[in-house]
């Protein structure tokens, strides 16, 4: 079959820019499921694991137990052998017995042990399992407690897809690895171990015509171990191929079915799918000749050292019992030694995973509490000064968002921010949130500077509503109380009032109870920023950071949206960024900015009057309102 993989690049621009990017995509994915080189950063998880000891020691214990039991059946099977099958007189150790209710004893007996054995099988896999879920759980939790906190400047080096995919497929790797591949590898070591020093016991000289054929199980894992691991990689690289492209073009469902692009869409998915199926296929075409290899080398080579036990039974050298159990103990060794080459593999990616997410558990945030931050008046007056502030953001050295602000903001005021796209308005609000530190200058709230103060105490003081107003998959109400959760039910009316947001809320199917969907999705754009603005009211911080939707509202819920501005600005100090005239003229200052300075400052009729950018900006954004306000 042709390899559907290597076909030419599709002439399409998009398809052939999405291909670089799925390569580059790929790239990572493979980077990311690469394996560790040394078993060592699994040491880290060990604070994890012994953190329960009374689990640790209870799969400890049967472990031991049924290890134990594994290697006294074939004992067992001997007498049974020995005592029942064979004629009593040929087995010396038979001798001493009465045969009769001993044997029946002797049968009871192995009952027993297989119970035993079942039994503490079962509860080694019981307590093994429930520790890889705990140890797991917290892992998750721990990383996620840690990553929340990261700063925004963190996110924008990372991508969320991929700090997910620790949360959940690395851990999902740890978690494979302790309840099951680490309990699978002890329990074969210990009774590979035991097999080997039993059948010493039995029979030394079989034992060593074993150990002479221990080489031949070699022999399939050299020629085909490494071919069968890097095929099963390309195969999971393959998936994790078809998926990114799925995921991307389902999260864009909406503009695939209104470029009408289905079909080339269908056909993409579809030779990412046959090409995992291809390489699927190798894997199994060169594993089943691997496990044939296996089986017929090692079956032989047991044949060959049976027919010599046969001969050594004939004659009377050992009993059939002792070669039973003899060749149950060497069956135990050999694929003992087969299954700890199966989790070499899984170990190493585990220590992979683990190494990852040590990676993220150390990052750190660039916005850090002060060690002993200094506390904001217990009346917050909302006064807020930029000094001379600097900043370039992390990602972007060369450009200077913002350079050289200076700008004073008295309690109460409303000062609306405008100037062209890029100017560094919003930037103005990133750096008073702190999610990101300036280069030089500083930031003052109430006359402290805020990298003195706890982030918390700091975000406690403002509210923010985001242009693009994002809200969350949960009802109204609780998209509402957002910010503060302790809200009663009649402040959260009182802000959606307030917000004009209440009488579309009551009209929706359950009111405050209706669920928004993912991303609130069931709402049109005004109203998921009047819902934006009720969550802001109800939080009622002293400091207010609005951004005005750009996107054209139809009058009647521009006018909402406007009268709720007002109120929720009244008594608080307000910076908004401003899009509309009529909150521009409302505003006590307006501040012009342009490529990361202050150009200009004062009254809509002062800068008018002026002629400068902001005549210009006003002539072109508000002709349209102008002329309507003129009216
Ligand atoms: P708009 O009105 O279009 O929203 P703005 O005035 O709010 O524009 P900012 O978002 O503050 O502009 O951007 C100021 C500059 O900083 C721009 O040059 C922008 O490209 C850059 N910038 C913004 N965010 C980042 C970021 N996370 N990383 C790097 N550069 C950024």
């Amino acid at each position: 079959m042709a390899d559907r993989t290597s076909e030419p690049a599709s002439p399409d621009p998009v398809d052939a820019a999405r291909g670089s990017e799925f390569a580059a995509e790929l790239e990572r994915e493979k980077a990311h499921r690469a394996k560790a080189r040394s078993i060592k950063p699994l040491s880290r998880l060990a604070p994890f694991v012994f953190r329960y000891p009374v689990l640790l020691a209870a799969f400890v214990f049967f472990l031991i137990a049924a290890s134990g039991l594994t290697l006294l059946l074939p004992a067992a099977f001997r007498i049974v052998v020995d005592c029942g099958f064979a004629h009593s007189s040929a087995s010396a150790m038979c001798s001493q017995f009465e045969l009769g209710t001993q044997l029946s004893g002797y049968f009871l007996i192995g009952i027993g042990v297989a119970v035993a054995l079942g039994l503490s099988s079962a509860l080694r896999y019981y307590f093994v399992s429930r520790l890889g879920e705990r140890v797991v759980a917290d892992l998750r939790k721990a990383v996620y407690d840690h990553i929340i906190a990261l700063s925004p400047g963190y996110y924008a080096q990372i991508r969320t897809g991929e700090v997910l995919s620790r949360l959940t497929t690395d851990t999902t790797l740890i978690e494979t690895l302790i309840g099951s591949s680490i309990s699978v590898a002890l329990r074969t070591v210990a009774t590979t171990f035991g097999a080997v020093a039993l059948m010493f016991a039995v029979n030394w000289k079989l034992t060593l015509m074993v150990a002479g054929i221990g080489p031949l199980i070699l022999i399939p894992i050299v020629l085909f171990g490494r071919r069968v691991r890097s095929l099963s990689r390309s195969s999971q690289d393959s998936l994790a191929n078809a998926s990114a492209r799925a995921g991307e073009t389902l999260a864009a469902i909406e503009t695939v079915q209104a470029f009408t692009r289905e079909n080339e869409e269908r056909e993409a998915f579809a030779r990412a799918a046959e090409a995992t199926f291809e390489v699927a296929l190798r894997r199994i075409t060169v594993r089943a000749m691997m496990t044939a290899l296996f089986f017929s080398l090692i079956l032989a080579g047991l044949i060959g050292v049976l027919w010599y036990g046969a001969m050594q039974v004939q004659s009377g050298a050992i009993t059939p019992g002792a070669m039973t159990q003899f060749v149950m103990y060497a069956f135990l060794a050999v694929s003992g030694v087969g299954m700890l080459t199966e989790t070499y593999a899984e170990v190493m990616r585990a220590a992979g995973a683990t190494e990852r997410l040590m990676e993220l558990l150390a990052a750190e945030s660039d916005i850090q509490p002060p060690s002993a931050p200094a506390h904001l008046p217990a009346d917050i007056r909302g006064a807020i000064a930029f000094e001379n502030v600097r900043f370039a953001y992390p990602l972007r050295p060369e450009t200077q968002a913002l350079n050289g602000v200076s700008l004073n903001i008295a309690p109460g005021e409303t000062v609306a921010l405008v100037g062209p796209s890029g100017a560094g308005k919003s930037t103005m609000f990133q750096l008073i949130l702190r999610f990101y530190d300036p280069q030089s200058g500083a930031i003052r709230l109430d006359g402290v500077d805020i990298r003195t103060l706890n982030p918390d105490e700091l975000r406690r003081s403002i509210s923010v509503v985001q242009q693009n107003a994002p809200l969350f998959s949960g009802s109204a109400a609780e998209n509402i109380r957002y910010g503060r959760p302790d809200a009663s039910d009649e402040e959260v009316c009182a802000a959606a009032k307030a917000a004009n947001a209440h009488d579309f809320i009551m009209a929706l199917p359950q009111g405050y109870d209706t669920p928004l969907g993912q991303g609130a999705t069931t709402l049109s754009g005004g109203q998921r920023q009047r819902l934006a603005i009720a969550r802001a009211i109800l939080r009622d911080a002293p400091v207010l950071l609005l951004d005005e939707a750009t996107s054209a509202l139809d009058s009647e819920s521009e006018r909402a949206i406007q009268q709720a501005f007002e109120k929720i600005s009244a008594d608080r100090t307000t910076l908004v960024i401003a899009h509309r005239l009529a909150t521009v003229l409302k505003a006590d200052k307006i501040v012009v900015m342009d490529e990361g300075r202050i150009v200009d400052q004062g009254t809509h009729t002062e800068l008018m009057a002026r002629g400068g950018l902001y005549a210009r900006l006003a002539e072109l954004q508000f002709n349209v309102d102008a002329k309507a306000a003129a009216e």
